[in-house]
């Protein structure tokens, strides 16, 4: 952004013409990342931000950087210091503060890389860093390590070495690009890349994980959605993370790739003060659902460098799903997973409803609380002779 916003929008928000954009502009996803606000000066143009305010900010993005676009800046209410949106994006002091022990790959992913931007860690499907460049830099990534990591020399090299590993491993059937953001390239770029890897055989399903659809949901063109429909089955998941990101815009964008054959799924980040309140998680995958959005995992926040004032403790997790579950739609209720560190895979945790399991007999609790005596036939291969079934791994 070159030029200070002409007014102050009443309600403390801002608006396409605070940014100097026409309505064309504004719909347009190249005027959109052209007018990111990222240097430290693209600050002044919120005039409600204080001098010390911004000091503060500036500080914090020398380390950790910020970038995001006009549209998610005008969804910041900022008659509200701790707004959900604002606490996203923009940066904190407590990014700085925070203890130190977070990392900067919390999931060892460095490990894991066996092609260059290729990450292999379950056997049927891997990852693949797309690009390192994203529309927005969400202040809880847990790949900010790519931020300031130069981008490929030579990538079409990088993508013979990548295609090559994926030829070679007849295991792996699911595809999941990420990045960076993936769909901040070029529709040709993109189309490039899933027919490479549509070609080879064993690959049956590529996965997208994206956030466009929330923080530049101008990018779903038609076109775009004609590059993706003709490399399916293609499953997108993105991440809404607060009901007041389900906008129309970001509604048409889901709506766009849903008649494109393409399935969205939701990946959210459990918050601190964005959206831990049960409440709150359930206003959004109800909100989700409206729009054919199937909340898919709510993640537990990994410990990321910068970003420990974001974590909860896993038993808030736990007890958002119990609070979800029974009360509302179970298509509404996604899976809590954690991310163990180092080696391990993702675990999901659930509230467990089991009290105790004896011969014949299960105990069971419902959502509310109340108990129930389950009639339990044994299962296979079972000494009829025991009292007590030993928990069933
Ligand atoms: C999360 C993740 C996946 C995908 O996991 P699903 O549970 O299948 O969604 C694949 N590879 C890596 C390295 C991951 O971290």
């Amino acid at each position: 952004m070159t030029t200070q916003p002409a007014s102050a929008t009443p309600g403390l928000r801002l608006e396409p013409a605070d940014f100097g954009a026409s309505e064309a502009d504004w719909n347009d996803w190249e005027w959109q990342v052209a007018h990111r606000l990222r240097r430290p000066e693209d600050l002044d143009a919120i005039p409600w931000l204080g001098r010390e305010e911004i000091d503060d900010m500036r500080r914090v993005a020398r380390r950790y950087p910020f970038s995001v676009t006009p549209y998610f800046l005008s969804l910041v209410r900022w008659a509200d210091r701790k707004d959900p949106l604002r606490a996203q994006v923009l940066p904190s002091p407590a990014e700085t503060l925070a203890p130190e022990g977070g990392s900067l790959d919390p999931l060892a992913e460095a490990e894991h890389t066996r092609a260059p931007g290729l990450i292999h860690r379950f056997t049927d499907r891997v990852v693949v860093l797309a690009t390192h460049r994203c529309a927005v830099h969400c202040r809880h990534c847990f790949r900010k390590r790519l931020w300031k990591e130069p981008h490929a020399r030579n990538d079409g090299l990088r993508w013979d070495q990548v295609i090559a590993y994926l030829e070679d491993r007849t295991e792996v059937r699911d595809v999941l690009l990420s990045g960076g953001d993936p769909l901040t390239l070029p529709d040709g770029g993109l189309d490039e890349i899933l027919g490479r890897i549509r070609r080879i055989r064993h690959v049956e399903i590529i996965r997208i994980g994206t956030r466009i659809p929330v923080v530049l949901p101008q990018r779903i063109t038609p076109g775009l959605c004609r590059t993706l429909e003709r490399h399916g089955p293609l499953w997108l998941v993105t991440q809404f993370n607060h009901p007041r990101e389900i906008t129309p815009e970001a509604a048409q964008a889901c709506e766009r790739l849903l008649r494109s054959g393409i399935p969205v799924n939701n990946q959210s980040v459990l918050l601190r003060g964005v959206n831990d309140r049960a409440e709150t998680i359930k206003s959004l995958c109800q909100g989700l659902l409206r729009i054919r959005v199937r909340p898919y995992y709510l993640h537990q926040c990994d410990p990321v460098a910068g970003a420990a004032h974001f974590r909860t403790s896993l038993c808030e997790g736990i007890e958002i799903i119990s609070q979800l579950q029974g009360t509302t739609s179970g298509l509404a209720v996604p899976r809590f997973v954690v991310d163990l560190p180092g080696r391990g895979g993702k675990v999901s945790l659930q509230p467990d409803p089991i009290l105790s399991r004896e011969k014949g007999r299960t105990t069971l609790r419902d959502h509310a609380g109340a108990l129930y005596a389950y009639e339990d036939p044994a299962p296979a291969g079972f000494d009829p002779g025991a009292e007590t079934i030993q928990k069933i791994a």
